[in-house]
């Protein structure tokens, strides 16, 4: 069941998806070489409840009721998504998908920014250039009037015209009171395809591109998802809502790109 999101509400899911942006710049300050994903995952736990809110992800059961033991999912490289955060150090060169939930006022936050970590190879750079256009291009095609398949037509389109790969197991999704509703978001389908995009619809569009083949497979921690070529892959991910009549993103990459242009 597809629930539409009042103006009050979509205010309140803004301030939730605001959250995860502080919390992804906070993140964006100090990746480094060296750097353990468990570090990371403490310092937005932290964060995240100073500012009165709960980590969504933290103690999220998987299909097999396992807990997800961190506060933020880290994906470094080849894996795509849900990746536990530990004690191996970032490397330079590497890249670390940071997928982050938060729930404030009884509405959630999502969010995911891939990070360089030090110097990075140019056609992995490239990777996560064309992953972030092709959620910008998607959220583009969300508006009122158009159909669910059209964002996944975008976003698959300009992925694959820079010869990557679709994840298609891995999808975006409704969001609201509960982390994941309807309806399911694809990163690919046809153009007119699906349900009628309406004012108040809240999604998240999450598109996870792989720089080899698309195929998938899960780590024997049933979370950890990685590529079975173990190639690199990018995920990017806005919360946004369909608010007079366009795309209205509630994240923000803003501070988090402030401190990358800082750096660069
Ligand atoms: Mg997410
Ligand atoms: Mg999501």
């Amino acid at each position: 069941m597809i629930t539409l999101k009042t103006e009050d509400e979509i205010e309140l899911m803004r301030q939730a998806n605001l959250l995860v942006g502080k919390t992804l710049a906070e993140i964006a300050k100090v990746i480094a070489p060296g750097v353990t994903t468990r570090q990371l995952d403490t310092l937005a736990e932290t964060f995240i409840r100073d500012n009165g809110a709960e980590p969504t992800f933290k103690g999220c059961p998987n299909p097999y009721g396992q807990p997800f033991p961190g506060s933020i999912c880290t994906s470094v490289n080849d894996t795509v998504v849900h990746g536990i955060p530990d004690d191996t150090p970032l490397k330079d060169g590497d890249i670390i998908s940071v997928d982050c939930g938060t729930l404030l006022n009884g509405f959630n936050g999502d969010s995911c920014y891939t990070f360089c970590v030090g110097e990075v190879a140019p056609e992995v750079k490239h990777l996560l250039k064309v992953t972030k256009e092709s959620l910008y291009l998607g959220i583009e095609a969300a508006k009122a009037g158009h159909r669910l398949g059209d964002i996944g037509y975008t976003v698959q389109q300009h992925a694959e015209e820079a010869g990557y790969g679709v994840v298609r197991e891995l999808v975006g999704h409704g969001i609201g009171h509960e982390m994941h509703e309807d309806p399911m978001v694809p990163n690919y389908g046809r153009r007119g395809s699906g349900i009628l995009l309406k004012n108040g619809l809240c999604i998240a569009i999450e598109p996870m591109i792989t720089m080899g083949d698309k195929a998938i497979f899960m780590m024997p921690d049933r979370w950890t998802i990685k590529t079975r070529d173990h190639k690199p892959a990018a995920h990017f991910e806005h919360t946004i809502a369909i608010h007079h009549g366009k795309a209205d993103i509630l994240s923000s990459f803003r501070e988090v790109e402030e401190i990358e242009s800082k750096r660069a």
